[in-house]
């Protein structure tokens, strides 16, 4: 059925790069012959899922949006495309992206840009777009994506769908192409608050492959979705999270959230997070440095793409040509300006600048968490921008990120969740909440509280 809808829909959504036509049905029969067996069924056992061009897949190519790996079928399965297939899953393709995950709309994809099934001249968030849209338009009801500065939850607010930040080191980076490897979190999308629980308990867990992996048990979360509640919860709202910028009914339909949380039984309490307000200038700072270290290894000898190998140029003219062909211009934007900002005599001036300012929105949030459970914002400033209006305006762009980026430079968690429609265009409007690390079962019972 799922296939069905990806042929009737796809064409003008184009939230898949890949549909795996052959495998899905293979792995769906595998389900079935197991349960004719009487064999035990994995927890998620014939469930299809979208899955982010990111994670690594045996059996599939595995292009990051981007040119540069276009082809490119890699030797082995990421360690959360295997947890997926242990709990028999039905991976049904590999979904759009902006290239190397950076950007907010997709339109960063060197394969097109997706459309938002609300309204398809319109957005469906980035850099997961993909992922989130094959969930509008019930292409799947599970997907996944990746946060390293809200491309998990502004795709889900944009479309009106659930995604999760689980905390940083919670879900295995193994086979995950690395961009900004301090920030980068997979994490589940789907369209409810118990379905995103479900999957998170699958794909999360220890992995020693990954150096940053947490050593600890998964929170509760398929439980804390379970049993929803916020009564006798203390909630913060902060300062920094409001005010210019904001579009009015994105605001409106915060406030009503605020309302209902305070109706359930939560004590409201504001907070002020100065450092807050220089979270997109260290990011910003931050992810393009890291990235700039992560894509050296795409040098045309590696991977994928090879330009001008005509036995008459240098290595280095022929990883100079394939990176000049196969990179798009974000990706060489934050390659230069990260490698600029690491360059000695401005390392200290930028890069550590941008470090000292992460540790002191790390400390605003743990004083904020001295006094609530969690934190709720808006997720985005305003609803599904028209594709091409802030596609030549990258500080345009990067203002889709004003509220998910701190949560990134901190390592906790965060969920967004819709929280109705904005009453001047009737487009998705997000709810963020946020928690502490290692308490993602916290955003489970309050999202399935309000939900
Ligand atoms: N919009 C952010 C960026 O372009 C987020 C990316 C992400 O989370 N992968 O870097």
């Amino acid at each position: 059925a799922h296939l069905a809808r990806i042929d009737a829909v796809d064409e003008k959504v184009h939230a898949f790069l890949h549909i795996d036509r052959e495998g899905a049905l293979a792995q769906a029969r595998a389900v079935d012959a197991k349960k004719a067996a009487g064999e035990k069924l994995g927890p998620l056992a014939g469930v299809p899922l979208a899955l982010k061009d990111i994670f690594t897949t045996k059996t599939m190519p595995t292009t990051v949006g981007s040119k540069i790996l276009e082809g490119w079928v890699p030797p082995y399965d990421a360690t959360l495309t295997k947890k997926l297939k242990a709990a028999d899953v039905v991976i049904l393709g590999k979904t759009n992206m902006d290239e190397f995950a950076m950007g907010s709309s997709t339109e960063n994809s060197a394969y097109g840009p997706t459309g938002n099934p609300w309204d398809l001249t319109r957005i469906p968030g980035g850099s997961g777009g993909g992922s989130s849209a094959a969930l509008a338009s019930y292409e799947a009801p599970l997907a996944i994506g990746t946060d390293t500065g809200g491309s998990i939850r502004q795709p889900a607010a944009v479309t009106g769908t659930v995604g999760v930040k689980p905390t940083y080191g919670a879900v295995s980076r193994y086979g995950m192409v690395a961009f900004s490897s301090s920030l980068d979190q997979g994490g589940p999308c789907a369209r409810t608050v118990l379905d995103a629980a479900l999957l998170h308990e699958v794909i999360a867990g220890h992995d020693p492959l990954d150096s940053t992996s947490i050593d600890a048990p998964v929170p509760p979360v398929v439980e804390a979705a379970r049993n929803g509640s916020v009564d006798g919860m203390r909630i913060g709202v902060v300062k920094q999270f409001s005010g210019e910028g904001y579009q009015a009914g994105v605001v409106q339909r915060f406030n009503e959230s605020v309302e209902l949380l305070k109706s359930l039984g939560a004590t409201v309490v504001e907070l002020d997070c100065p450092s807050f307000d220089l979270g997109l200038s260290a990011y910003y700072l931050i992810a393009p440095s890291e990235c700039s270290s992560n894509l050296a290894r795409f040098d045309a000898m590696r991977y994928g793409l090879r330009v001008g190998d005509d036995g008459t140029k240098s290595a280095e003219e022929v990883t100079a040509l394939t990176r000049e062909a196969g990179f798009g211009d974000e990706v060489k934007r934050r390659v230069i300006l990260g490698t600029y900002a690491l360059s000695s005599g401005y390392y200290d001036a930028y890069y550590g600048s941008a470090q000292k300012v992460r540790t002191l929105i790390t400390r605003d949030f743990e004083k904020a968490f001295e006094q609530v459970d969690v934190i709720v914002s808006p997720t985005t400033p305003t609803t599904a921008f028209p594709i091409g209006e802030r596609a030549d305006d990258p500080m345009a762009m990067y203002l889709a990120d004003l509220c998910t980026i701190p949560t990134n430079l901190a390592g906790n968690s965060a969920m967004s969740l819709p929280c109705g429609l904005a009453p001047e265009d009737g487009l998705p409007v997000g709810l963020q909440i946020i928690a502490p690390a290692m308490k993602d079962d916290r955003l489970y019972k309050v999202g399935a509280a309000v939900e």
